[in-house]
């Protein structure tokens, strides 16, 4: 068992490195990576126990009218890019956060920089940090709540935030020796047909791989996934999405309807990563 897609409290998980590592070993899993968001700072804090294999990754947000996330897996965390590009990456989201909390001044809720920045601590800042201080203070009923009411594209706190195009962020992926792997992909939000077509973009800007198995899949996606990364000769991945509490009901593990074999993943992601190295 294994599983390739999981957020920690460098970004907005809510278990710590050395906990995730621990859950994976008492979930039984083999092999784990840490893909947090804009970040490869809980991947240096890693120190798997005997028998867990331990995967570097990151999860990266591209520029599109979707959510356009972009996995990066062996990327090696103490490469320089992520102290430049990545740092750029956090800057982007910093200025971002602000503007989202001037909005719900504004909007007379009970939320400032500095208790959000208390909750998150190190952490790489995202909108679940904010959810979750309107959470302690009674604003809304849980995180998904503070999505559906303020923070969701097109809601009344949502702002957009400046991101790397899908070409750049799959070169920062390849520049620190990793392989770029296409997030969820129904999270693009487009037709089958269009989803074709931005896979074949994407092929063209250096893509890798699909994240064909995923915990809130439907079979018939992870059919249709799996054909896209076929057709173009790509990786299949999988992963859950793991960010403990912050996303209550979400497992580590669960890949959803279809449990691919973990040979077919693990060896070819090693070696398209390998020409990247
Ligand atoms: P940000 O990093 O600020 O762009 O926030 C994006 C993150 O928020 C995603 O990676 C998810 O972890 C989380 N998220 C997005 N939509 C929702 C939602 N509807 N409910 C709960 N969490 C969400
Ligand atoms: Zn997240
Ligand atoms: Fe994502
Ligand atoms: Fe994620």
């Amino acid at each position: 068992m294994i599983d390739l897609h999981a957020h920690t409290t460098s970004s907005d998980g809510t278990a710590t490195v050395p906990e995730l590592l621990q859950l994976a070993v008492d979930t039984g899993l083999s092999t784990v990576a840490i893909t947090d968001h804009d970040t490869v700072a809980g991947c240096l804090l890693a120190e798997p126990p005997a028998g867990l294999d331990f995967i570097p990754g990151v999860e990266l947000s591209a520029e599109h009218v979707g959510t356009c996330h972009l996995l990066g897996y062996h990327v090696d965390p103490h490469h320089r890019c992520w102290d430049d590009t990545g740092a750029k990456l956090r800057g982007w989201r910093d200025e971002r956060n602000v503007q989202i909390i001037e909005k719900l001044q504004a909007m007379g809720l009970p939320i400032d920089l500095e208790s959000v920045q208390t909750l998150a601590g190190d952490a790489v800042i995202g909108r679940p940090h904010m959810a979750r201080v309107l959470l302690e203070r009674g604003a809304v009923e849980s995180v998904k709540d503070a999505f559906d009411r303020y923070f969701a594209a097109g809601g009344p706190a949502y702002v957009a935030r400046r991101r790397l195009s899908p070409v750049d962020s799959i070169a920062l992926i390849h520049e620190a020796g990793g392989a770029a792997v296409l997030a969820h992909p129904y999270q693009l939000r487009l037709d089958d047909d269009a989803l074709a077509a931005t896979v074949a973009d994407l092929v063209r800007d250096g893509l890798d791989g699909v994240e064909v198995y995923y915990s809130q899949h439907t079979t018939e996606q992870v059919e249709f996934y799996g054909s896209l990364a076929d057709q173009h000769r790509l990786l299949r991945t999988c992963g859950s999405d793991y960010h403990g509490t912050a996303k209550p009901g979400l497992e580590l593990g669960d890949l959803g309807p279809i449990r691919p074999a973990d040979d077919a993943i693990l060896g070819p992601l090693r070696a398209a990563a390998e020409r990247y190295q």
